[in-house]
């Protein structure tokens, strides 16, 4: 058993050993005065929170949940778990308005995809946003991904009979964003799959992963959305025996890690076979079960971005090595820093410009780099990388149905 299957669900608050690396780490300690930081959210906090939960401090809520104090912790203290887990036993007020409409991204993308145009247009007027400023307190200045007209699910269904007749098979988890905002990064990961010699099926009616619900504090549906989503995994790996992969990190991280340590959702069965597709795809090209041929002529100078989540799971360099293998590019791995959104955290008031603050040195090493797009594993680090630099923000799985001879991959893979 290694040191991180160890702490899984346990509060290990006692393994610290008052280093403070943690706080040099967190991105909220230099920008906001009121956060206490990780030692004293986390595991100095919950020395007193055991005794009595009075203890509970309301600053909790500016913790991102980002996790990288828990990646610099040298004692594999789970600091960011053990914030979340006070907040969800602790904290009395309930969700505001706002909140359940950030958070319900299944229930409001399947609105909004009824008249996307219309909402995507209205979603930009500056009176509605600034209606949207002063009566929910979703910051003027942000941005909104826009919707689409056709669900990522219903464009599935016209290809689904075609990814029977592949050699092997893998499970998809797409994850809300690519239903209802961008689904050609979820035909972006059809393409390479079915390039590889892969057919891609998706899951059982899949639910939101619960990213926002958690961190909005509406535990019960989060936790209704966990016990749905693992049936469905393990449905696939179990009884079908077919791997599940996803392109989002923040799904992949929510789904292997905030189930069980935050939800109380068990995963131990499946959780090995739920895998980031970049992760996927190198093991497959390690272990010699599929060759990539890419086209000649593909040039771009990239910068690609580690989402903290990603950090955390340890699996950035299986998306930059992929990356790294294209011929034509020039790959600059941008220095280690949170983007700032943390998910709905950075829609917010009261949070848009600690948000900013925090991912301005990353938006000023982009813009210094001047690259011909960046890439990311996370469609909230894009929105707010996006918007913060002008720069379009491609998925690496959209950067290889990019720059693969599809045709050419598909012969060597047959
Ligand atoms: S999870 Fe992120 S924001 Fe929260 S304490 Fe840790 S480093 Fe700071
Ligand atoms: S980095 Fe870990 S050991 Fe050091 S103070 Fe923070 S929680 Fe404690």
């Amino acid at each position: 058993m290694n040191m991180q299957e160890k702490n899984i669900s346990e509060n290990n608050f006692e393994q610290c050993i008052k280093c403070t690396v943690c706080t040099v780490y967190c991105p909220v300690v230099p920008v906001n005065p009121l956060y206490p930081g990780p030692k004293q959210a986390g595991p100095d906090g919950e020395r007193l929170r055991l005794k009595k939960g009075l203890f509970f401090d309301d600053t909790l809520k500016y913790c991102l949940n980002c996790k990288r104090c828990e990646v610099a912790c040298p004692s594999g203290v789970r600091i960011g778990d053990i914030i979340q887990a006070a907040r969800i036993r602790f904290n009395e007020s309930n969700p505001k308005l706002r909140d359940m409409i950030l958070a319900n991204t299944d229930f409001m993308g399947s609105v909004a995809t009824i008249a996307a145009p219309v909402v995507n247009a209205t979603l930009g007027l500056k009176p509605v946003k600034a209606v949207m400023d002063g009566v929910l307190k979703v910051d003027k200045r942000r941005t909104f991904p826009q919707y689409t007209s056709k669900k990522f699910e219903s464009w599935y269904k016209g290809i689904a009979d075609t990814q029977d007749g592949y050699k092997n098979h893998v499970s998809y988890f797409h994850g809300c964003y690519v239903n209802y905002n961008f689904p050609q990064l979820g035909k972006d990961v059809v393409t390479v799959l079915n390039a590889l010699g892969y057919g891609v099926h998706l899951l059982e009616n899949e639910k939101c992963c619960g990213t926002a619900l958690i961190s909005n504090g509406m535990i019960p549906q989060a936790k209704k959305n966990a016990e749905h989503n693992i049936k469905s995994l393990r449905k696939s790996v179990v009884e079908k025996k077919m791997p599940v992969i996803g392109a989002s990190s923040s799904c992949m991280f929510t789904i292997r890690d905030e189930y069980p340590h935050l939800l109380g959702v068990d995963n131990k069965d499946i959780r090995d076979s739920f895998e980031l597709a970049t992760k996927f795809i190198f093991r497959l090209i390690e272990e010699n079960k599929v060759k990539l041929v890419f086209k000649k002529d593909y040039k771009a100078r990239v910068a690609y971005h580690t989402p903290c989540h990603m950090e955390r799971l340890g699996w950035g360099i299986f998306s930059t090595e992929l990356i790294r293998m294209i011929p034509g590019v020039e790959l600059t791995i941008l220095d280690s820093n949170c983007c700032g959104i943390a998910g709905t955290y950075g829609f917010k008031k009261e949070n848009y410009d600690v948000s900013q603050a925090i991912g301005k040195p990353l938006f000023d090493q982009i813009k210094g780099l001047d690259p011909t797009y960046v890439a990311c594993d996370c469609e909230t680090c894009k929105w707010q990388i996006e918007m913060s630099t002008g720069y379009q923000v491609k998925n690496p799985i959209s950067v290889l149905a990019e720059a693969l001879d599809l045709e050419a991959t598909a012969a060597a893979n047959r």
